[in-house]
C-alpha cells in the first residue's frame, strides 16, 4: 500500500540516489530524484560490488540482472609489484557466498548503472534538473532547481555525491580533504591482454607509493585496472580528466612487466585527484538528510563508497516504512543505524593506504613477510573485519534496530 502521505526528493542520480528512489519505491514511499545532469551517467570504469551491497540489490529485485553482467571473481591475490610474487589469498566466489550469503561481482559501472535503471523504470526522476537550494518549516522541505522552479516534499535525501549542495548548507561549505594520492583508470579490450593469462580474480599489486587493483568485468569481456599513487599535486577532481598512458608507465617504471604491459595496452587512460572527508557526527537537521558520498567519502581501498550508499539506502527506505507517520523520527533512526558503520569505514579506508603504499623497504619487506605467513587456507574462516563488513545484513540491521 502507498503511504500517501509521504513525498521524498532525493538530490543527485548516482549510485546512492537511484538505489534509494528504488528502495523507497519498492516499499510504496513515493520518491522524485532530481539529477543535474542531461543523463544518467557512471564514468568508465569497473566497480567492486561485494555481498553486503549485492544482498541488498537481489533484495530489491536485480539479482539476476546483475548476475547477468557482473563477474564472478574466485579470490583476491594480493601480489608484490616487482617479481608478481604471492604474497596473500583471499578466497571469494562459491566459498565467500557460502558464508557472507551474497556473492561478490566486479562489474562494469555503466552495466551496474543499466541494472539500476532497469529497476527504476521510467518515472519518478528529473534530468537537467540541478538542486540549487533547500528551504524547511514543520510541514515539509521545498527545493529550488536551477530553472527557479519549486518542488515540495515531506523529506529532502542529499544524495549530491562528495561535493554535496545539500551538506554545505546543512552543515557549511568545507572543502573535502586532498588525500595525497591521484588514481588512475584504463579499461582494456581483452583479447588485447588475454596472452597474460590474468585468472579471474582480483588482483592487488602493491608497491612503494604506489599501487593497482584489477580485474575483469563486462561478462569477461573488458579488463578493468585502477592505479593509486601518491601526488603532491592534485590532479582534477573529476572521473573525466584525462590522463596520458605515457605518464602512467612513468609511474609504474620498474613495475613487474605484467602490469606495464596492462597499462601499454589501455586505449585511454583516466587520473583524478583523490578527496575524502572526515566523518559526520550527525547527516540530519530535520527533514533532510544526506546518503552516500554526500555524507561520508572515503578513500577506496576497501571499495566500498558505493556499496555503503546501497546500504544507506535501504536502511533509509526501511526506517520510513516503519514509521511513515514520524518520518524526522525515522531519519534520526536511519543516520543512528548507518553513521557508526560509516565512519568505521572511512577510518579503515585510510588506514589502509598505509598497507597498500607503503615505501620504506624494510617496512615493505616485513609487511610481505607478514602477509605470507598469514594467508587464508582455504579451509579456514575469514578475518572478524571481512565478517563485519561482508556479512552485514541491512534487513537484520532493520529488524534489530
Ligand atoms: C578510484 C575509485 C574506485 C572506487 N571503487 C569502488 C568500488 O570498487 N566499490 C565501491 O563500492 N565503491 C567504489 N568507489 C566509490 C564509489 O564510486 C562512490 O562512493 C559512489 O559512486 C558514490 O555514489 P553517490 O551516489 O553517493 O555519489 P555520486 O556518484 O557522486 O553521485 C552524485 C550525483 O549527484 C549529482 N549531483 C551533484 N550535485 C547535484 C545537485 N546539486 N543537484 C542535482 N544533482 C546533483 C551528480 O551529477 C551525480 O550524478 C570508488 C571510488 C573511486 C574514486
Amino acid at each position: 500500500m502507498p503511504h500517501r502521505n509521504l513525498k521524498i526528493l532525493i538530490a543527485g542520480g548516482g549510485i546512492g540516489g537511484i538505489t534509494t528512489a528504488l528502495a523507497l519505491r519498492r516499499r510504496g514511499i513515493d520518491a522524485e530524484l532530481f539529477e543535474q545532469a542531461e543523463a544518467f551517467r557512471q564514468v568508465g570504469a569497473g566497480i567492486q560490488l561485494s555481498a553486503n551491497a549485492t544482498r541488498v540489490l537481489r533484495t530489491l529485485g536485480l539479482g539476476e540482472a546483475l548476475a547477468r553482467v557482473g563477474v564472478y571473481p574466485e579470490g583476491r591475490d594480493y601480489r608484490a609489484w616487482d617479481d608478481g610474487d604471492r604474497l596473500y589469498y583471499t578466497p571469494l566466489g562459491a566459498r565467500a557466498e557460502t558464508q557472507f550469503g551474497a556473492p561478490y561481482y566486479h562489474a562494469h559501472r555503466a552495466d551496474l548503472l543499466d541494472v539500476l535503471l532497469g529497476g527504476l523504470g521510467e518515472e519518478g526522476f528529473r534530468l537537467n534538473a540541478h538542486v540549487d537550494a533547500f528551504k524547511q518549516d514543520a510541514d515539509g522541505v521545498t527545493v529550488t532547481l536551477a530553472d527557479g522552479s519549486t518542488v515540495t516534499g515531506d523529506l529532502l535525501i542529499g544524495a549530491d555525491g562528495i561535493h554535496s549542495t545539500v551538506r554545505g548548507q546543512l552543515f557549511g561549505r568545507e572543502q573535502p580533504r586532498y588525500t595525497g594520492n591521484v588514481a588512475w583508470r584504463g579499461l582494456v579490450p581483452a583479447e588485447r591482454v588475454a596472452h597474460l593469462d590474468l585468472g579471474r580474480v582480483t588482483g592487488v599489486w602493491m608497491g612503494p607509493n604506489r599501487s593497482i587493483v584489477q580485474y575483469y568485468v563486462a561478462a569477461g569481456r573488458t579488463f578493468n585496472w585502477i592505479g593509486i599513487s601518491r601526488s603532491e599535486q592534485p590532479a582534477r577532481e573529476s572521473w573525466l580528466a584525462e590522463g596520458r598512458i605515457e605518464d602512467a608507465l612513468a609511474e609504474y617504471a620498474g613495475w613487474h612487466p605484467t602490469i606495464r604491459t596492462i597499462i601499454a595496452a589501455t586505449p585511454r587512460v583516466l587520473r583524478q585527484a583523490l578527496y575524502d572527508r572526515e566523518p559526520l557526527p550527525d547527516w540530519r537537521v530535520e527533514r533532510v538528510v544526506l546518503l552516500g558520498d554526500a555524507a561520508h567519502p572515503m578513500m577506496p581501498f576497501y571499495a566500498q563508497g558505493a556499496a555503503q550508499s546501497i546500504e544507506d539506502a535501504y536502511v533509509l527506505a526501511g526506517c520510513l516504512a516503519a514509521n511513515p507517520d514520524e518520518p524526522v523520527a525515522a531519519l534520526e533512526r536511519y543516520v543512528r543505524l548507518r553513521q557508526p558503520r560509516t565512519a568505521w569505514m572511512q577510518g579503515l579506508s585510510r588506514r589502509e593506504e598505509e598497507l597498500y603504499q607503503m615505501n620504506d623497504v624494510a617496512a615493505i619487506a616485513d609487511r610481505n613477510a607478514r602477509m605470507r605467513e598469514n594467508r587464508i587456507p582455504e579451509s579456514a574462516t575469514f578475518p572478524p573485519e571481512q565478517e563485519r563488513l561482508y556479512g552485514y545484513d541491512a534487513e537484520a540491521v532493520l529488524r534489530a534496530g
